[in-house]
């Protein structure tokens, strides 16, 4: 059933509530009536008796619930084809869906082969042809000798390259040097491109790990964040920032964890350079002296660090310096997230929480005093502008109905074995949260309701296409 009118006490307009009547037409908003309290109740009693109502393809939203653009997450380790065992587009955007993402830009590593030439794309395109419940994107990725296949990659719609500065974990994505990271962005700046950074610098990690002796066990989260310190983060920004000036190209800086970082931030803003910036969850949500030790469902690159840190990155969305919030979703098998247990040196470094992010978020920025309308500007309409996704973001004219209903009451406790990522382990394993996402619309299709909890959800998502492609639509309608 495609919704045809959704009426409602509370939707997110212009970064207010208000109550509205939506009109959506082929997946479109095509009309918007602001309303008066309690107009609704009316408004829905006319379009029943109407023509084009009659009851079918009309919602109304409880007036407890909340009506808010879908969430985009632009940082989701996909992993399929190659590890489809750690994730897998069925299972990663089920999660989405349920955790009221319906747009996900996946990440070219960690699914073999990574996303560095057009056949790469076509192959993991393919894999997920047909199998997804929301939206899919792609990153493409820089690797050492592919800046010849840059731009064919942006034609054919990636969003954007990443980089690493350092090892990434997989052998199949390696790490650029200075002047590979310049020869790149030089190539992407001369399209209009934009370059995504994993900015943690080598140098200082090693240098890090030696001075803390190599220790043969690091199983206390903090012990163990040592060896990726501060440093690491504010020389690989503060190098970043130097390539932008001699290149110009157009640079976000990925999972940033380090508050220290944001001086150099605000700096380089200050300047006129075209820095974006994104936090992610888990970083916002924990601190490291409160991780137990050997929990490797924590460990991630760069890592958590302490509570003071973490209220400073909440300083730096607050103030703008950090744009957005996105998952960094990067689960991999429960062996690999034990192995060498309960040494945290070894595990897969990545966090599981596609599902959670958002109402975890959303609940953290309340104990902060932090309304839900800032936060979806944080994850729906900022991520959708550093994708370029225009038709995505917020609730408005000509945009996609892609809908979140959020219920700001509801109080659970999250079960890693109860979310629909492929593996069962996750850093939120018992986090209690107050806010659910109790439904969400994609392209104006219901995906669920808070009414209807048991219909199994369609795979009617579809492929996104970056700006330089020259088919902007969305494909496999
Ligand atoms: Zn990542």
């Amino acid at each position: 059933m495609m919704l045809r009118h959704l009426i409602a006490e509370q939707v997110l307009l212009d970064g207010a509530f208000t109550p509205a009547h939506l009109e959506i037409l082929a997946g479109e908003i095509v009309r918007i009536h602001r309303l008066s309290p309690g107009e609704g109740r009316r408004r829905a009693e006319i379009v029943k008796a109407s023509d084009v109502g009659a009851g079918a393809g009309m919602t109304v939203v409880s007036p407890r619930h909340q009506v808010l653009p879908g969430n985009v997450d632009t940082h989701v380790h996909i992993n399929e084809p190659g590890r489809t065992s750690w994730e897998g587009f069925a299972t990663g955007t089920m999660a989405a869906a349920l955790g009221g993402v319906t747009a996900v830009v996946d990440m070219p590593l960690n699914s073999i082969p990574p996303t560095v030439n057009v056949a790469s794309l076509r192959i993991k395109q393919q894999a997920a042809a047909g199998q997804t419940y929301v939206d899919v994107g792609f990153w493409g990725g820089i690797i050492p000798g592919n800046t010849a296949a840059l731009r064919p990659l942006w034609e054919a719609g990636v969003f954007g390259f990443k980089c690493f500065l350092l090892p990434s974990g997989v052998e199949e994505f390696p790490p650029v040097n200075a002047a590979q990271l310049r020869e790149a962005m030089t190539e992407v700046a001369s399209f209009d491109g934009l370059v995504i950074v994993h900015a943690e610098d080598a140098e200082t990690i090693e240098r890090a790990t030696d001075l803390g002796g190599r220790r043969r066990r690091l199983s206390h989260y903090a012990d163990w964040a040592q060896t990726r310190p501060h440093d690491a983060e504010v020389a690989a920004v503060s190098d970043l920032i130097e390539a932008m000036r001699e290149t110009g190209c157009r640079t976000h800086i990925l999972h940033l964890a380090s508050a220290r970082a944001l001086d150099l931030i605000a700096e380089a803003r200050a300047e006129g350079l075209p820095l974006t910036v994104e936090t992610c969850p888990h970083y916002l949500c924990f601190d490291a002296e409160a991780i137990p030790d050997g929990a490797a469902e924590f460990k991630c690159c760069p890592p958590i660090r302490d509570a003071g840190n973490r209220e400073a990155l909440w300083d730096g969305l607050r103030e703008g310096l950090i744009d957005a919030v996105v998952s960094d979703h990067s689960p991999s098998t429960v062996e690999e997230k034990h192995r060498g247990a309960p040494d945290l040196q070894q595990a897969w470094g990545g966090i599981s929480g596609l599902q959670v992010g958002f109402s975890a978020v959303a609940h953290e920025a309340r104990l902060r005093g932090i309304g839900i309308e800032t936060v979806s500007a944080w994850m729906a309409k900022h991520t959708a502008q550093l994708a370029g996704l225009e038709r995505k973001g917020s609730i408005a004219l000509g945009k996609d109905a892609d809908l979140v209903i959020y219920d700001p009451w509801q109080t659970h406790m999250v079960s890693a074995a109860g979310l629909a990522h492929k593996n069962p382990i996750s850093a939120y394993d018992h986090f209690e949260i107050t806010g659910a996402v109790v439904g969400a619309v994609l392209r104006g299709t219901p995906l669920y309701t808070a009414q209807d909890t048991t219909s199994p959800l369609a795979p009617v998502g579809g492929f996104l296409q970056g700006i330089g492609s020259p088919s902007l639509s969305v494909l496999g309608r």
